[in-house]
């Protein structure tokens, strides 16, 4: 069964994102568990956690379905150590924020090297960071999002996430979410060989390991490393590869989140993915 959803909005509190997902006929939805492009935000409250738990079972959101996005500003994988240690902190509030909403996922860009250490030496730091957030949370696992490589972000290529992953300690709390745009303006060419670029996550990286999908079409062209999210059938992917995707076993039983950029199409857009499933 295929989990399809939005990243929808949570303004007014965490407790309206499941009201909104149920709005647009989502059953999967992401969120921001505080303000994304701020350093601090103020605690979660216990009216707000309640009230969340209760609407995600009214409209029966499940935690496996629900992937929630950390705040922009954090690098993971940062070579000085200020901001390292700033990200850090950052990073451990929202698995925090997490635990105490019972969910399950966080979903995180893995980070950037700004061109000041090398890029082995970047993922080796973004592997301890992840390793300092799961020694101080039970029950979260840390989501690693490929990216299309822009600037100096790293998780543009498979092999990449697989190097993190392996030097994560609890391999049981890691796992990777594939966005579509990005894996398409990395360079990964699924739409003149699908089979090829699966297979070859499959063997990079791992199907256990796929924890979500970020469901987007892409304005920019094949290769560009450039990250500019299009409404499903606008871009340069196109309906023809969702539809393989939407029939694709492999992703059953996993959040398939839209960050698609105008929302009123999201009713429609879910709707006609759940017509060619
Ligand atoms: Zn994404
Ligand atoms: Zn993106």
């Amino acid at each position: 069964m295929k989990y399809i959803g939005a990243h929808v909005s949570a303004s007014g509190g965490v407790e309206f994102s499941p009201i909104n997902a149920h709005e647009i006929g989502a059953n999967a939805f992401a969120l921001f568990t505080k303000n994304q492009r701020q350093w601090v935000s103020k605690p979660l409250t216990e009216e707000s956690i309640s009230l969340f738990r209760e609407n995600c079972e009214k409209y029966s959101f499940l935690p496996d379905y629900i992937l929630p996005h950390d705040s922009y500003l954090i690098n993971l994988g940062h070579p000085e150590e200020e901001g390292l240690a700033k990200s850090r902190a950052a990073f451990l509030d929202e698995m925090q924020r997490c635990e105490q909403l019972g969910l399950k996922l966080l979903n995180f860009h893995p980070g950037s090297h700004l061109s000041k250490i090398t890029v082995e030496a970047c993922l080796d730091r973004i592997a301890e960071s992840i390793n300092f957030a799961l020694n101080k949370t039970q029950g979260v696992t840390a989501v690693i999002e490929n990216t299309a490589g822009q600037g100096t972000n790293l998780g543009n290529e498979f092999w990449q996430l697989k190097h993190i992953i392996d030097k994560v300690e609890d391999k049981t709390r890691v796992g990777v979410c594939l966005d579509t745009c990005h894996t398409f303006t990395a360079g990964y060419d699924f739409l003149s060989d699908y089979d090829q670029v699966f297979n070859d996550f499959e063997e990079q990286v791992g199907f256990e390991y796929l924890k979500g999908i970020h469901l987007n079409d892409s304005k920019k062209a094949l290769g560009t490393r450039v990250d500019r999210h299009d409404s499903i059938g606008y871009g340069f992917i196109g309906n023809k590869f969702f539809e393989k995707v939407m029939k694709d076993p492999r992703f059953n039983n996993m959040p398939i989140i839209l960050e698609t950029p105008d929302e009123s199409l999201w009713p429609q857009e879910i709707a006609w993915l759940r017509s060619v499933e």
